[in-house]
């Protein structure tokens, strides 16, 4: 079933727990996280970039869709790095019910003007907005791109951004990456500066570049106050390193022959991160109230 991504959210914060929002741009990536939600009785947010959209097309939105209406389990289906009001409506139009826009590479008055004509302009059409404040790190291997430097999210300045704006959740910076990281660098989360942010607001808290952190800094944000987390590269690296395997026999050519073992390879992984999250068989949280 398809719900709004304030109760998705408002639910994980009351229950201590967040919610994985999976990139998908494939029907066989797709699938592993919708699977694997049922086969656990996790909610999950299906998440697709502006890049990602253009690849795959808006006809195939209408099967995620037919997908999650047919599924007893909680999703949200939302667009991920928003870059512009087009992308945004592009969204909209083919069936999202939520968005992120992402200024946060704008000028911070700038950054909250953008982010608040969004708000204007999806809310009365039931449609939740993410902002983003600081800049998420980029580790050069990733679609989601990011600055070359983090710049921490500012506490203050982020409940100033909220109040403003009227979105209805943010992502902050507090020392993640987009991508893998390279073999030797040593990411790590400014749990003093969540801490800070958390005090100081209700207001649903996203991590974005989750991919390849050490579990027990996700786990430790999840705990002190992080309600969706997304995760792209580690899914797919998954998926693509178990096609290499399997490719490796010259002789096949069958999708149904090529896939199944590589989706059974990234829904290992999914459950993994819905475990770290401490969401897994949360579905019913969905209905208690
Ligand atoms: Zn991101």
């Amino acid at each position: 079933m398809l719900i709004s991504m304030s109760k998705m959210l408002k639910v994980a914060k009351k229950g201590h727990f967040a919610v994985g929002a999976f990139n998908v741009s494939s029907s066989m990536l797709m699938r592993a996280v919708i699977e694997e939600a049922e086969a656990t009785q996790t909610p999950a947010i299906i998440a697709i970039h502006p890049d990602e959209l253009q690849f795959i097309t808006n006809e195939f939105i209408a099967y995620v869709l037919e997908k999650i209406h047919r599924s007893p389990i909680p999703f949200v289906l939302h667009l991920d790095h928003g870059g512009s009001l087009a992308d945004v409506e592009r969204a909209v139009h083919a069936g999202f019910n939520s968005v992120m826009i992402d200024g946060s590479k704008l000028p911070y008055e700038k950054n909250i003007a953008l982010v608040k004509q969004v708000v204007d302009l999806m809310h009365p059409i039931g449609v939740a907005v993410e902002g983003e404040l600081g800049t998420i790190g980029d580790t050069g291997n990733s679609i989601e791109g990011g600055a070359t430097k983090v710049i921490y999210t500012n506490p203050e300045q982020a409940v100033n951004f909220i109040e403003k704006t009227g979105a209805d959740s943010l992502a902050v910076a507090i020392g993640t990456a987009h991508g893998i990281y390279p073999k030797g660098f040593k990411p790590e989360l400014q749990m003093n500066i969540l801490r800070d942010i958390v005090e100081r607001t209700d207001s649903p808290l996203v991590l974005h570049g989750g991919s390849a952190n050490p579990d027990n800094e996700i786990a430790q944000a999840v705990t002190i106050g992080i309600q969706k987390i997304n995760i792209s590269s580690d899914i797919k690296h998954a998926f693509y390193v178990k096609c290499r395997e399997v490719l490796k026999n010259q002789e096949l050519r069958e999708p149904n022959q090529i896939y199944p073992e590589c989706i059974e390879a990234t829904k290992h992984v999914v459950r993994q991160k819905m475990q770290l999250f401490n969401s897994i068989g949360k579905s019913s949280n969905y209905f208690a109230e």
